[in-house]
C-alpha cells in the first residue's frame, strides 16, 4: 500500500463529505433531510444531485451508471447505461438527469416473483434509496435501489428492510417517551455482519465440477487431520492469505466499508472478515458488496473464495454472525445496559420485549436463516442448533431472576485478576460468551448466529425488526397509562415479571450443541425445525401474516410469494446438486474406479500365470467391485428419484420430496464414493482430494 488508509478510505464513495463539497448548500441540506429523516426528494433537487454525481463519477473514470438492486435471486443485479448523449456535429456529451437517478425500469419478468409477476405484465421499477451510498466500481456509478412491481409489490430484499426500519423508528420513539425521553426523534437499527469464508487454490477449484456448479463439494473423503487440534483458529496468516486479506481490505476501504477484523477461523482454509457496524440498510448493502469484492479479489491472487455455508463436509461450515442493536439519534445504544443494569429500567424493558418476541416468533427467526446451504450447518455439532433460544449471560440472568422473585439484586463489579502486578487491571465483563447460542447477548447487542454465510442479511433483520416493533408497541400500550406517574416503576416491574414468567423458556445458557438440549427444548415446547422445508411453511401462519401486515412490511400475497420463492429455490438447488453428482459419478468417479479394478484384475491374471500370489490385488479388486456395483446402483436410483421429484406439482410437496428422498440418496451415494476414494491410489482419483484443497494455500 503506497497511500495511507485515510486517503484510500471511501475514495470511491459519493459520501457526505463529497456531497457537502460538491452540492449547492440548499441542495445538500435537502438531501440530508431525505437521508436522515426520510423526507421525499423533489425533482429539481434530484437533478442537481444527479449532475454533481455524474461529474464526480466521470472524474473517477466512470462511463456508465447502474441501478443496483437485490432481487429474490439471492445475488445483486445491475444493468449498465452509459452517460452518453448525442450532441451537435456528430459529437457526444455525458448526461445524467434526476429522473434517471431516481427511477429505472428493468424488466421484472426474469426475476423470481413467486407468482406476483406474469411474463405478460413485466413492468418493474427500481427506485433510488438515498439512505445508502452511491459508489464507483469498474467504470460504473452504482446507485443502490429498491425493486418493486408495477403494482407496488416488493420484488427485492431492500424494500421490506427499509419498511421495517421506518416502522421500528416510529414505534421505538413512542416507547422511549414512556421513560421520559423527549429528545429522541429517530431510532435506527444497526448491524455488524461478521463474514466467514473459505479460500482455496483456483487450480484445484477448476478441477471440481461440484465446486464450480454448486459452490460445495458433493464428494470427498475426510482427511486424516481436520480441525480437532484447534490449531487453525487465530493462527498466524500464511503469506498468500495475508496478501489476499491486505488487498481485500484496501478494496473494501476504498468502497467505504470499515473492514476491521480479519483472522483464521476454526476450520482449515476458513477465515473471517468483520466490519464496524453501521445502519442495517447500509450494512446490508455493504455486506452484499463485500461478498462480491471478496470473490473478485481472490481471483486476482489465483484463489477462489467460497461463500457457501458448507463447502466441505466434516469441518465447520460458514455463517454470518448478525450483530444487531438499536441506536437513537440522541446517541444511545438502546441495548447498552450501563454499569448497573438493575437500575436501567428502559434497558430491562427492551430486553424483556426481545425475550417475549423471540419466544413468540421463534419460527420467523428460524426461517429467516433457512436455505439449502444452511440446512447443512444448523443442527450439526458446530453451528447453533436449529432450535431458537437466547443467551443472556450470568449477570443479566441474575437481574431478571431478581425481578421475577421480587428480590434485590446487588451489582457486582469485580476487577479482573491476572496475578501479575505489571499487567494493567481491567473490570471484568458482566457476561461471558456462549458460542453455542443462536441468539446471544454480547454486552451491548445481540448476535444472531444462525444466518448462513452466503445469505443476504436483509431478511433476518427485517423480520427481527418486525418482531421488535410488535413487542415495543405491546409494552407501550400497557405502560402508557402510567407514564409519568409515581407508580410507573412498580407497574413496569410487574409487567416484566409477568412476561418473564411466561417466556423464560426461551432463555438457555447451557451448551446448545448437546443432545440434552434437544430433549430439554422439546420439553419446554420450543419449536425445532431441522430443515427449511419444516420452517418455511410457518411464514404464512396467521400470527406472522398479521404481524408483517400490521407494520406495513408485507401484505399476505407478498409473504406467500416469498415462501414459494424460497422453497422453489431449495428444490432447484437440490436438483442441480443431484444432477451434478450423477454427472461426476458417471463420467469421472465410476470410470476411474473401474479402470483401477481392471488394472488390479490384470495384475491378478499376470501373477497367477507366473505362479505368485495375487491375494492383495484380488481382495481390493473384489471389494472395489462390490462398491462399484453399489455406486452404479445409486446413480440410477438417484436419477429416478430426481425425475420423480421434478414431476411433483405442489411447491411444498416438491421441496419435501427433495428433502426426504433426493437428499437421502445423495448422502448414500456420497458415502459409497468416499469409501471408494479411500481405497484408491491418489494418482488414480480424478478430482482433488480434501487434503489437497484445504491444506494447499
Ligand atoms: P466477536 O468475535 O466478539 O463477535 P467481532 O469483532 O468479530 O467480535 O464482531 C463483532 C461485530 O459486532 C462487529 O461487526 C461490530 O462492529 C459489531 N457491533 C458492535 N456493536 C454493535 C452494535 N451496537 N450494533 C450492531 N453491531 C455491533
Ligand atoms: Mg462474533
Amino acid at each position: 500500500m503506497t497511500k495511507q488508509v485515510p486517503e484510500i478510505f471511501g475514495c470511491n464513495v459519493f459520501n457526505e463529505k463529497v456531497m457537502r463539497a460538491r452540492l449547492p448548500k440548499s441542495v445538500f441540506k435537502k438531501l440530508m433531510q431525505t437521508m436522515q429523516n426520510g423526507e421525499p426528494l423533489d425533482m429539481p433537487t434530484a437533478d442537481a444531485v444527479a449532475n454533481a454525481m455524474k461529474d464526480w463519477a466521470l472524474e473517477k473514470g466512470a462511463t456508465h451508471y447502474t441501478h443496483w438492486f437485490q432481487p429474490m435471486t439471492g445475488s445483486t443485479a445491475e444493468k449498465h447505461d452509459s452517460f452518453i448523449a448525442p450532441a451537435d456535429e456528430g459529437m457526444a456529451i455525458m448526461e445524467f438527469s434526476g429522473k434517471a437517478l431516481v427511477k429505472g425500469e428493468p424488466d421484472a419478468s426474469s426475476f423470481p416473483s413467486g407468482g406476483l409477476r406474469q411474463t405478460s405484465s413485466a413492468r418493474g421499477y427500481t427506485a433510488w434509496d438515498p439512505t445508502s451510498n452511491c459508489f464507483v466500481k469498474g467504470g460504473s456509478l452504482y446507485i443502490p435501489t429498491v425493486f418493486v412491481s408495477y403494482t407496488g409489490e416488493t420484488l427485492d430484499k431492500k424494500t421490506p428492510l427499509l419498511r421495517s426500519m421506518q416502522a421500528l423508528s416510529k414505534v421505538a420513539v413512542r416507547f422511549l417517551r414512556l421513560f421520559g425521553n423527549e429528545r429522541v426523534t429517530r431510532v435506527t437499527t444497526t448491524v455488524g455482519a461478521e463474514q466467514e469464508y473459505f479460500i482455496i487454490d483456483k487450480a484445484m477449484y477448476d478441477q471440481r465440477e461440484d465446486l464450480i456448479l454448486c459452490g460445495r463439494t458433493l464428494f470427498g473423503a475426510k482427511p486424516p487431520k481436520g480441525q480437532e487440534l484447534d490449531d487453525q483458529y487465530f493462527a498466524n496468516l500464511r503469506p498468500r492469505i495475508a496478501a489476499y486479506m491486505a488487498d481485500l481490505d484496501e478494496e473494501l476501504w476504498s468502497l467505504g466499508i470499515y473492514s476491521k477484523t480479519k483472522h483464521n477461523e476454526v476450520a482449515p482454509a476458513q477465515h473471517e472478515m468483520a466490519p464496524i457496524f453501521t445502519t442495517s440498510n447500509l450494512g446490508t448493502d455493504q455486506n452484499e458488496l463485500a461478498m462480491e469484492v471478496m470473490e473478485k479479489v481472490a481471483l486476482r491472487h489465483g484463489l477462489v473464495c467460497l461463500l457457501h455455508e458448507k463447502p466441505f463436509e466434516g469441518v465447520n461450515g460458514s455463517g454470518k454472525h448478525n450483530n444487531w442493536s438499536m441506536s437513537s439519534d440522541d446517541g444511545q445504544n438502546l441495548l447498552d445496559p450501563g454499569d448497573t443494569p438493575m437500575e436501567n429500567l428502559q434497558f430491562l424493558t427492551i430486553l424483556c420485549a426481545l425475550i417475549k418476541g423471540v419466544d413468540e416468533y421463534a419460527d420467523l427467526m428460524r426461517l429467516s436463516a433457512a436455505s439449502a446451504g444452511n440446512d447443512h450447518r444448523l443442527g450439526a455439532d458446530e453451528a447453533p442448533p436449529a432450535i431458537i433460544s437466547m443467551f443472556l449471560g450470568e449477570e443479566l440472568d441474575a437481574v431478571l431472576r431478581a425481578i421475577e422473585e421480587d428480590t434485590v439484586y446487588k451489582t457486582q463489579t469485580s476487577a479482573f485478576e491476572i496475578g501479575v502486578n505489571a499487567l494493567p487491571s481491567f473490570p471484568k465483563d458482566s457476561t461471558d460468551r456462549n458460542r453455542t447460542s443462536p441468539f446471544a447477548f454480547t454486552g451491548n447487542r445481540f448476535e444472531f448466529r444462525m444466518v448462513g454465510s452466503s445469505d443476504n442479511i436483509a431478511c433476518p433483520n427485517f423480520l427481527l425488526n418486525a418482531i421488535v416493533c410488535e413487542e415495543l408497541s405491546w409494552f407501550t400500550e400497557k405502560l402508557e397509562p402510567f407514564a409519568g406517574s409515581e407508580h410507573f416503576e412498580v407497574e413496569v416491574k410487574k409487567l416484566l415479571k409477568e412476561v418473564l414468567q411466561k417466556h423464560r423458556r426461551i432463555i438457555f445458557n447451557g451448551d446448545g450443541y448437546s443432545e440434552e438440549w434437544v430433549a430439554e427444548a422439546a420439553r419446554r415446547g420450543l419449536p425445532n425445525y431441522p430443515s427449511i422445508v419444516d420452517a418455511m411453511p410457518h411464514y404464512t401462519d396467521e400470527k406472522n401474516v398479521r404481524l408483517l401486515a400490521k407494520y406495513g412490511i408485507f401484505n399476505e400475497s407478498e409473504i406467500r410469494a416469498r415462501k414459494e420463492i424460497h422453497l422453489e429455490k431449495y428444490s432447484k438447488t437440490l436438483r442441480i446438486e443431484a444432477r451434478t453428482m450423477i454427472e461426476m459419478a458417471r463420467r469421472q468417479l465410476l470410470p476411474a474406479t473401474l479402470d483401477y479394478i481392471q488394472k488390479l484384475a490384470q495384475s491378478v491374471v499376470l501373477k497367477n500365470q507366473i505362479g505368485i500370489s495375487a491375494a492383495t490385488e484380488s481382495e481390493i479388486a473384489g471389494k472395489l467391485s462390490d462398491l462399484a456395483d453399489a455406486f452404479y446402483d445409486s446413480i440410477s436410483t438417484l436419477e429416478n428419484i430426481v425425475n420423480t421429484a421434478c414431476d411433483i406439482k405442489g411447491i411444498q410437496e416438491q421441496a419435501e420430496y427433495f428433502r426426504h428422498h433426493v437428499f437421502i440418496e445423495m448422502e448414500r451415494m456420497r458415502t459409497i464414493s468416499d469409501t471408494i476414494e479411500r481405497m484408491m491410489p491418489q494418482s488414480a482419483w480424478p478430482i482433488p482430494t480434501y487434503s489437497e484443497m484445504i491444506y494447499n494455500v
